[in-house]
Formats: structure tokens, C-alpha cells, sequence
């Protein structure tokens, strides 16, 4: 079989079961491969469009006589939207996890043997027990075990916060049954990880597909912390009202008390954290996916393998603990590639908090020197006068030129010289601890620095130093700016265990010869100027009714969504699993006489058209 009797086959199921015109990036390349019956490994970002790459496969191999395709995936709470998905593009598929009663198990066991099924999800802990395996071991001998995709692959890597100790059993795939394709998919980008994929599922065989990482309709933004709640706020209302949203902060506690903020602001918002009763995460998450415009305030345990096409922003309202993380967590905005914002409010007090968190972990001291490199990149970007995604792409290694879609970019910084306010800086840090022989804290140094008579500053005689009042030209912003950049460049550290001290380092020689050169953002441009810059840029701000629209064609999408909402409601999925918003400004706009005129629309595949067209042309007709 060659490529070419298979390619046209491919795309037919791209637009006959999908409804999409054409392959995204390197789909097509992927998805070649694997229905020839060879391995694969997939680094693609968030939203880049992985599901196709396994789902097309399966079914043209299906189609071929090949049997049933297995998905181990971790995100059972997610499984039966993703069948759901499946379902009403015409799929057949199932998926076996603990949600599902006995009886409800046995079923799927039953459709499985008579081949019943293209797509199988199920957990890695399902996959790997005796019962299934003997299940499989019918199918293979029959020749119709056709495919394994394994999603979330960076679950077998243990340099994560998503390690999955189950992941590892799942070498019997090819120990077992050597002769079915593996395709394996995740959207972390960096070495080790996949260094790690290889190995533990022993892929080092496979082809790698590796997609640029970058996500242009993501805008970022960076901004100095003040007062972070209100920020937020005021990021939100003037932004984001009545968009989907998630908010990341750091602790549980943070998590309640940001929600309970937000609600009373009358923004529709939820907690999530792992501390909260499985019951009340799961109706939590279930509401941001099935209503419109909810917010999610969540630790980081909440979002991987969020589908939820729409998510407008995410906000980090504390900074996470690297750029993996970081890149991972905004990713999860625009996955419909339309505009949207990543927004992230970070202070001093941040990486005061992170180093402590290294500091104190129980590791080994190689590995949290490896921590501190990550948290110091991210540093780096914070701190950044030039564009936020060339930084980004770089620390995954693509080169690329100034994006126009990030704060650096939309509105430059003004940026001044701070060396020698630096030094000013270095050198009261060092004298103090000659004089005294300990270290203190940025509060006090900044006091003696704008030669502030604070009371510990006269005790401690420390009106009597060289620099006392020296560095009075500048504000405490300033020297707070000029203090995280040299904690950024390593040139000052905190020492966590002795009251949060600053300390001079090797880095420190540098800087106070005047050798390293301290550039620093003068002041932050306000949102609304932000905004208006914004408008002027390739990809216009998203709006709740499509502006292209005119009055009429809004009054269609409106009736549109009314519709599509009781559809999801009856069929208990989220809306855009139903048609996505684009699909349904695309058929406002069109104002379809016919069944005719939708064929073509994306996201329209036949199943749909057939399920829903004269519903949908009795709704436009009648709006
Ligand atoms: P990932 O798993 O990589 O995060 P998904 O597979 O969920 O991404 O795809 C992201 C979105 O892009 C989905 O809404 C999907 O329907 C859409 N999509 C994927 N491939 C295409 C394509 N070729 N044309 C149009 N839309 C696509
Ligand atoms: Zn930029």
C-alpha cells in the first residue's frame, strides 16, 4: 500500500467526518506514517491539533480491515466528552475506566470483541491488567488489534509534576505485540522529557515529528506586581468580561480567596484544587466546559488535556516555577486559534517564594541547581525589554523575529540604564555586611540606599555608610526593578534559610565593575493603550458576536448559540463539541438556504450535516 492510495483517503475522512478543508502543520506528514503501520512520536503545542493524528489513522485503518485502535490516556474525567466528541462526528468509540459500572464495563468488552469499535480510550492502569491484555490477546490473533496512541506521553517521565507511575507498565504494548504501530503524543517540548519518552517506551525507532511550538493568536503579557487582586480585576473587566478563563495561582488558600473575589465582582467563577472533594472538582470542571464564560481558579493541578476550545485568557496571578510550565499552562488559551491573552502579574515576593521552595525541597542539591537554571529562565523572560515569544520559542530552541502580538512588541518599554543604580545597590549590600558582618533584607537596604532615618537603620548605625542616601534619586519601584534584575541575572541571591537576606555572588564582580550592562523597563504602559495598539495588529481582538456580521447575521448566531445550547444540554457534552463558534458564525454569515449551502463550512462533516442541517436552516430561517 502506498502513499498514494492511502493519502486520498486521509483527506477524505479529514472533510467527510471532520469537516475541515485542509491538514494543520505537520498532520498530514503524521498522519501518513501511521496508517502505513509505523511508529511515531508527536511534540506538538497545545492546540496544534494532535487528536487528528491518531484519529484518522484508526479509522482509515479500520476501514482497511486493520480492527480497533487503543488511546491509553490519563484524563478519565475527560473520556467521556471525548468519546461524546467522536460520537457525534459519526465515530464509533467507547472508553473503559472507573467511572463505568460493571455492567456498563461488560458492554464495552462485548462491542470490543465483535469489533464494534474504532476508538478505544482507556487508562494506562486498565490497559495493563490481565483481563484486558487476554482481551487484546483475542484481537491481535485475529488481526484486528490495528493501532496504540498514547497521549499525555510525558506521563512516563518523571521530570514533570504529571509523572505517572502507571505509564511505565506500559512497555508490554511492545513487548506483547511488536507488530502494532505506536503512535505517542505531548505537548512538552523540552530534551530530557523527550529523551525520557523514548526510552521508557522504548520509541527510539519511531520517527519524530516536532511542530514549531509557537502559538501566535496567544498575546503575552508580563506585568509588574502591585497590588495583584486588583489587577486581575481590572485585567478581567476591562478585557474579558464574559469570557472563559482560567486563573493560576500558587496555593489553595490563594485559589478560594481569588474565586470568592471574583464572584463578588459578579465574574462567574470556580475553585479548583486538589483539595477539594472529587465530587465538587469534577461538577467544577464540568461547568467551565459545558457553561459559557465561566472563569476556573485553579492550582496548577487543574487543565491538562482541557479541550475547551474557547479559554479567552489565562491569567497567572503568581509566577510559576519555570517556562515549561508556564508555556504549558497558556497554552491552554485560543486553542481555536482565535485571539487570546496570556497574562501574568509577577514580584519580587515571587521569586523570593520559589527560591524558598527550592531551597527547602528534600532533593539532591544537583537537582535543584537544575530548578534554579529553570526558574532563572523564567526570570529572565519576566524581567525582558525585548519580545516575550522570541525569548519563549528560543528556550525551546526555534529562532524566530519579533512577533508584534506581545506587550514588548505592541507597546516597547522605555528602557534606562540601571548599571549604575545596580551598583549602587551591590555595594550597600556589601558594605553593610562588612560593617556588621550579616546580610539584611531588601527593605532595609532600599531604606539605607534613599537615606531613610528608620529607626533599624540608626541602630544599627548605619547612617554613617558611604552609600547612605545615594541611590535618593530613585523611587523604591525603581529599586525594587533594579533588584529583580539582579536577582534574574544571578548577580544578587536571598537566602531563604537567614530571613530572606540579600547576598552578593561570583555574578556580583561583574556587575559592580560596570562590566555587565543593566537595562531596565522605565515604566509599564497602560492596558488601554495596549488595547488600542492591539487593534492595529494581525489578529483582531475576539468578540463575544463576530463584528464581520451585520445585524441580521448576529440575530443568526445568537439563535445559533440558543439552539446549539439546549442540543448540548440534551446530549449532556459541552457546546463546542456540537459545532465550535467559528462553525456558527461561518453559518450565520453564509445564511443558508439549503443543506447544500452549509457543505463546506468547517467543521460541518456529513454526520452533522445530516444530525443537524434542517434544524440548523430552520433556526437561521426563522431567527
Ligand atoms: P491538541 O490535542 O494538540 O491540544 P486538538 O487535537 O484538541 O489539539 O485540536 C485543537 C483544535 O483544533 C480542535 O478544536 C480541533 O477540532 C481543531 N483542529 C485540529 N486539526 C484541524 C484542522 N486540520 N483543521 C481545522 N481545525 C482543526
Ligand atoms: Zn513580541
Amino acid at each position: 500500500m502506498g502513499a498514494s492510495s492511502t493519502l486520498p483517503a486521509c483527506h477524505a475522512i479529514l472533510r467527510e467526518v471532520f469537516g475541515y478543508g485542509d491538514f494543520r502543520g505537520p498532520q498530514q506528514a503524521i498522519i501518513e506514517h501511521v496508517v502505513e503501520g509505523c511508529d511515531a512520536l508527536v511534540l506538538m503545542p497545545t492546540g496544534g491539533g494532535k487528536s487528528l493524528c491518531y484519529q484518522i489513522p484508526a479509522i482509515a485503518r479500520q476501514q482497511a480491515g486493520h480492527g480497533i485502535t487503543v488511546v491509553i490516556s490519563p484524563l478519565i474525567a475527560l473520556m467521556h466528552d471525548q468519546v461524546g466528541a467522536l460520537h457525534e462526528a459519526g465515530v464509533s468509540a467507547a472508553f473503559l475506566n472507573s467511572t463505568l459500572s460493571g455492567e456498563e464495563a461488560t458492554q464495552v468488552e462485548k462491542r470490543l470483541m465483535r469489533g464494534d469499535i474504532t476508538l478505544l480510550y482507556a487508562a494506562p492502569e486498565r490497559v495493563t491488567t490481565p483481563r484486558f491484555l487476554a482481551q487484546l490477546d483475542f484481537l491481535h490473533e485475529r488481526g484486528q488489534l490495528s493501532l496504540f496512541a498514547i497521549d499525555e506521553a510525558h506521563c512516563v517521565s518523571q521530570w514533570g509534576h504529571d509523572f505517572r507511575p502507571e505509564y511505565r507498565a506500559l512497555t508490554v504494548l511492545h513487548e506483547r505485540y511488536g507488530s502494532v504501530p505506536r503512535i505517542a503524543l505531548t505537548a512538552t517540548a523540552d530534551a530530557l522529557t523527550r529523551e525520557d519518552i523514548l526510552e521508557r517506551l522504548q520509541l527510539q525507532e519511531a520517527r519524530q515529528f516536532v511542530s514549531s511550538f509557537d502559538r501566535p493568536n496567544i498575546s503575552y503579557t508580563i506585568v509588574e506586581k502591585k497590588d495583584a487582586t486588583q489587577q486581575l480585576l481590572r485585567f478581567i473587566s476591562r478585557e474579558h468580561m464574559g469570557d472563559a478563563g482560567i486563573v493560576y495561582c500558587q496555593s489553595r488558600k490563594r485559589v478560594e480567596d481569588i474565586a470568592n473575589v471574583l464572584c463578588d465582582e459578579g465574574i462567574a467563577a470556580l475553585p479548583y484544587h486538589a483539595g477539594l472533594d472529587a465530587k465538587v472538582r469534577q461538577a467544577n470542571q464540568d461547568q467551565f466546559l459545558r457553561s459559557e464564560g465561566v472563569v476556573m481558579v485553579a492550582t496548577i493541578a487543574f487543565g491538562m488535556g482541557i479541550d475547551k476550545p474557547d479559554v479567552r485568557f489565562v491569567a497567572h496571578l503568581d509566577m510559576p516555577k519555570n517556562i515549561e510550565g508556564y508555556y504549558q499552562e497558556t497554552g491552554r488559551a485560543g486553542r481555536d486559534g482565535e485571539a487570546a491573552d496570556a497574562w501574568m502579574c509577577y514580584g519580587l515576593q515571587d521569586v523570593v517564594n520559589q527560591r524558598r521552595m527550592i531551597d527547602e525541597s528534600p532533593a539532591g542539591e544537583e537537582f535543584k541547581q537544575g530548578l534554579r537554571g529553570k526558574l532563572d529562565a523564567l526570570l529572565g523572560l519576566a524581567e525582558a525589554t525585548d519580545c516575550r515569544r522570541v525569548r519563549l520559542l528560543a528556550y525551546f530552541g526555534e529562532a524566530s523575529q519579533p512577533c508584534g502580538n506581545c506587550d514588548n512588541c505592541l507597546s516597547p518599554p522605555e528602557v534606562w540604564d540601571g548599571t549604575e543604580a545596580a551598583r549602587k545597590l551591590l555595594s550597600t549590600i556589601y558594605r553593610v555586611q562588612q560593617m556588621g558582618g550579616i546580610s539584611y533584607g531588601a527593605g532595609h537596604i532600599m531604606d539605607i540606599l534613599r537615606g531613610k532615618s528608620t529607626e533599624k537603620v540608626a541602630q544599627r548605625g548605619h547612617e554613617a555608610l558611604s552609600t547612605f542616601g545615594i541611590g535618593a534619586d530613585l523611587s523604591e519601584v525603581q529599586l525594587r526593578g533594579v533588584l529583580r534584575q539582579l536577582i534574574a541575572i544571578g548577580a544578587v541571591t536571598v537566602d531563604a534559610e537567614a530571613f530572606n537576606t540579600l547576598q552578593l555572588t561570583d555574578a556580583s564582580r561583574a556587575v559592580l565593575k560596570g562590566e555587565v550592562p543593566v537595562q531596565l523597563r522605565a515604566s509599564v504602559s497602560s492596558p488601554a493603550e495596549r488595547k488600542a495598539r492591539r487593534g492595529s495588529s494581525v489578529i483582531g481582538a475576539a468578540a463575544k458576536v463576530p463584528a464581520s456580521l451585520d445585524t441580521e447575521g448576529q440575530d443568526r448566531y445568537m439563535a445559533l448559540k440558543a439552539w446549539r445550547a439546549e442540543v448540548a444540554r440534551e446530549h449532556n457534552l459541552p457546546a463546542y463539541v456540537i459545532f465550535h463558534d467559528a462553525t456558527l458564525a461561518a453559518i450565520a454569515e453564509r445564511a443558508p438556504q439549503s443543506l447544500g449551502d452549509l457543505q463546506g463550512i468547517s467543521g460541518i462533516g456529513a454526520k452533522k450535516l445530516e444530525a443537524y442541517g434542517d434544524e440548523v436552516l430552520r433556526v437561521v430561517g426563522g431567527a
